[in-house]
């Protein structure tokens, strides 16, 4: 994109994966961007996630794809086993296309190269920063600090501020809602999972979940790393902390023994992470002069892990549809939700579906999902579906799926099968 002849001034919310991507494509475009961050020092913290083909495609569109994914650990493959040994699924990306792969990466890579990006594209950021609420006066918005400060106008305010988005009053209709379940997280040297190219997972019922997800390498280090994520109830974090180490140990060595080697790195709970999730829905996803990305505008469980990639995918969206009406920020706004609704209304959907099968008290729910989900190894149709859900570009059984022409030749994208 090339410099526009009349720069908006656009203020942006929070510096993660939303805002810094959306910042880096706006900077670049030509606008003044300022991204305002709470943290006073932003460091790359956090466990691994899965870079879709979806995320993967908008991080190209960044010209960032290359630097990510040195650092990441590819994944062929997605398998999910009960507790007898039996497979639940098996997903294999090549289902569908045999170029698509996923990448376990530390949130922290993605973090620093996206911040770095938006430093570099122009973007101004100040940390230390938090936004409490906005003033919409004209066609401007002024974005106001917990100390009173002002920061603006703006022609336009993106909240990228994260699922407990202080901005939330400034959209239409906002539903948001803590998950009652979250999940432990340990990050450790890799003891062998990473040339297996797999996310596994692990089931008993739908009250226990295990996974493995080799993240590439740690910022500021160079030896491969995997994340262990253990289903937790909220209301049970207190009582799994009294009951210690040995205990939980027990119990996860039961569900999977490839957990030892993990779990022998541990001499205490201090370096296992709890985190929560939150539902968070809203329509349309912007407002006057403001609009909203990533978990600020449609946090979800990350069952499906997809999070990070649906928020990479909002900000190349928004600076398309910026760019097909730069003088006109009501149209591109409507014009990104627009472009964003069906996606996002199906990963929703799919998401609250799907997250009780694999994270409730519901008996029930485990039995069914145990007897329905393995007849997906021999029905074609049922498996690509599934891989199609866990790619990033499903909208929905009567709908084509996302076409990604965020970075891929259009005719490469035909090659993906329906
Ligand atoms: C356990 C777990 C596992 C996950 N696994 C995956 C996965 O495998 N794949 C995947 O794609 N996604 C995954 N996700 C989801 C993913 O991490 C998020 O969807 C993604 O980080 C959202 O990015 P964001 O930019 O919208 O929000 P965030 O990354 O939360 O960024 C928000 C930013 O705004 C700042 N901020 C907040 N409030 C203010 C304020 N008032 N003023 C100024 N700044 C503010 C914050 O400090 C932060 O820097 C997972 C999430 C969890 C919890």
């Amino acid at each position: 994109m090339g410099p526009v002849d009349r720069p908006l001034e656009i203020g942006v919310v929070g510096a993660g994966t939303a805002g810094s991507a959306c910042a880096i494509l706006l900077a670049r475009a030509g606008h003044r961007v300022t991204v305002l961050e709470c943290v006073a020092d932003p460091r790359p913290i956090g466990a691994g996630i899965t870079l879709q083909p979806t995320g993967q495609l908008a991080l190209a569109r960044l010209g960032l794809r290359e630097a990510v994914e040195a650092r990441g650990a590819r994944i062929d493959r997605l398998t999910c086993r009960r507790r007898n040994g039996k497979i639940l699924v098996d997903l294999p990306y090549a289902d569908i296309d045999p170029r698509l792969y996923g990448l376990g990466i530390h949130r922290g890579v993605l973090f620093e190269t996206l911040f770095a990006a938006a430093r570099a594209a122009g973007a101004t950021i100040q940390c230390g920063v938090k936004i409490e609420r906005s003033e919409l006066a004209g066609s401007t918005r002024t974005l106001i600090d917990e100390g009173g400060g002002r920061h603006g106008p703006f022609d336009l305010v993106i909240a990228a501020d994260g699922s407990v988005s202080e901005l939330h009053s400034e959209a239409g209709r906002v539903r948001t809602k803590p998950y009652p379940w979250g999940a432990l997280w340990v990050v450790v040297d890799d003891p062998g999972f990473a040339p297996e190219r797999t996310l596994h997972q692990s089931v008993d019922g739908a009250r226990h979940l295990l996974g493995f997800l080799p993240t590439g390498m740690a910022p500021g280090r160079d030896a491969p790393i995997v994340s262990m994520f253990w289903s937790l109830r909220v209301d049970r974090l207190e009582a799994w902390r009294a009951a210690g180490l040995a205990v939980w140990r027990d119990e996860v060595l039961r569900l999977d023994p490839r957990a030892e080697p993990i779990l022998d790195t541990l001499h205490d709970l201090e370096p296992v992470l709890f985190s929560r999730y939150r539902d968070v829905a809203m329509s349309p996803w912007h407002g006057d002069r403001i609009v909203f990305l990533g978990d600020a505008a449609h946090a979800m469980s990350p069952q499906l892990g997809q999070g990070a990639n649906l928020a990479l995918v909002d900000a190349v969206t928004l600076a398309d549809s910026i760019a097909a009406s730069p003088d006109d920020v009501p149209r591109a706004l409507v014009a990104y939700t627009e472009a964003r609704r069906r996606h996002l209304g199906f990963y929703q959907f799919a998401t609250r579906a799907l997250t009780p099968l694999f994270q409730s008290d519901s008996r029930m729910l485990g039995w069914m999902r145990d007897l329905v989900f393995p007849h997906s190894r021999w029905f074609g149709y049922f498996r690509r579906r599934m891989v199609r859900c866990m790619v990033g570009i499903d909208r929905g059984l009567l709908r084509a799926p996302l076409p990604l022409p965020l970075a891929l030749p259009a005719a490469d994208l035909q090659t993906i099968r329906q």
